[in-house]
């Protein structure tokens, strides 16, 4: 890959990583207004859990999303950047402009998804 992609990639990388850590504070915000409210009818109680558990289920996304860029950027930084972890040929750019985190070329990718589902 080229320096001024990669540049690109890299700063991709970066922003999202930023977007990815408001929305984690963002998160934990929200979570402990939830947490603070302690509503004493069961019904708010309820409701109150489910939220939490939203906001869990969310933040385990974001954390899952976050880890894939922080290898991301290792691989930026050890010269394996846009190659596939499956065949090591270059990551398609149309995959890497809309999540520059990928790890596997369209044709990996498709044969785990097909794996994963056999399974
Ligand atoms: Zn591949």
């Amino acid at each position: 890959m080229d320096n001024t992609s990669l540049r690109h990639y890299r700063d991709k990388l970066l922003k999202r990583r930023e977007q990815i850590l408001a929305a984690i504070r963002h998160l934990e915000k929200e979570s402990q207004e939830v947490t603070g409210k302690r509503h004493l009818d069961w019904v708010d109680q309820a409701a109150d859990e489910n939220e939490i558990r939203l906001l869990d289920r969310l933040n385990e996304g974001y954390l899952t999303e976050l880890g894939r860029i922080e290898m991301a950027q290792r691989r930026v930084l050890s010269g394996s950047y846009g190659l596939c972890l499956g065949c090591h040929r270059p990551i398609e750019p149309a995959r890497l402009e809309v999540s520059p985190e990928t790890e596997f070329c369209l044709e990996c990718q498709d044969l785990r998804e097909r794996f994963e589902r056999a399974v």
